[in-house]
């Protein structure tokens, strides 16, 4: 199971300790103190589709759950393409991404670079609320005009706005917290990438309740090809169905 995920860890200890399964989870290595999932856990890259299938191959691996974020795109791919040529069943574990509500005032942005021209263009912002993550900060850098408010797990590096404060935080959020989070600094404009689940959509309705525009960057498309199912009971059922049946009792085995 390739994770990082709230997913990706729900799913591990729904199949952890069922008998005929061994389930191993891998992490990417990103955060500092992952939430780590039940069972078995590998942690870094495999080094590209090619490392990722030998290392598949030399664990004996039948299956693999790409239960990855919704925007990592790269990790998607390198399993799409490992399994394809291996001949391993693949299946991408998404959450559904949100949806717009009565209320909501959104502003579409296919990628990050543009949402970062939306910033530039949308004049009467001046205090964003960015959480799309530590990566791709450096598309922000350029932006001398506006000030924000950076949140992530862990702290960035690299090229980022020159004006901002950085909050390191872990998610789950809940609305009122977001809400007042917002009014405390003052921000006019949220910047999130669309990644789905409850856990982090108290933005979205903390600035639906103060009327502030939200810039959502779309998800990158799926892996073509690849089965998919969005939620981790779907994603139990398509394991089990690949599972060894344990066999029948010896003979003689039997109460007598
Ligand atoms: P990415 O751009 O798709 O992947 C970059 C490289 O990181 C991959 O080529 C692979 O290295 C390694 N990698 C990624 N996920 C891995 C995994 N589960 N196990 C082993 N290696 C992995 O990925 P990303 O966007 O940097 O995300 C990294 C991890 O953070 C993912 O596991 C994802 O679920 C989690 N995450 C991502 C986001 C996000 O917004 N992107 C948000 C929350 C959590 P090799 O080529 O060397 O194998």
């Amino acid at each position: 199971m390739l994770g990082g995920t709230s997913e990706a860890r729900a799913l591990a200890l729904d199949l952890h300790g069922r008998p005929g399964l061994r389930v191993i989870s891998s992490l990417a290595g990103r955060v500092s103190r992952p939430a780590l999932p039940a069972g078995q856990v590998r942690v870094g890259g495999f080094g590209g589709a090619d490392g990722l299938a030998a290392w598949a191959q030399a664990e004996g691996v039948r299956a693999v759950v790409d239960a990855t974020h919704p925007f990592a795109q790269t990790i998607s791919a390198n399993a799409a393409d490992a399994c394809a040529r291996t001949g391993l069943p693949l299946l991408r574990l998404a959450r559904p991404a949100w949806t717009a509500r009565p209320g909501d005032d959104w502003r579409p942005a296919g990628s990050l670079d543009e949402a970062a021209g939306l910033l530039r263009r949308g004049a009467l912002w001046s205090r964003v609320f960015l959480t799309s993550g530590r990566q791709g900060l450096s598309v922000f850098a350029p932006i001398e005009e506006l000030w924000f408010l950076i949140r992530c797990v862990d702290p960035p590096s690299g090229p980022m706005p020159a004006r901002r404060e950085v909050l390191l935080a872990r998610g789950p959020y809940a609305r009122e917290a977001e809400r007042a989070l917002m009014q405390r600094f003052g921000i006019d404009v949220l910047v999130t990438k669309n990644s789905g689940g409850p856990l982090t959509e108290g933005k979205l309705d903390a600035a639906r309740d103060l009327g502030l525009p939200v810039v959502m960057v779309s998800r990158p498309a799926p892996a073509p090809g690849v089965a998919s199912v969005a939620d981790v009971g779907g994603a139990v059922g398509w394991v089990l169905a690949r599972a060894p049946r344990p066999g029948p009792a010896p003979a003689g085995s039997g109460a007598g």
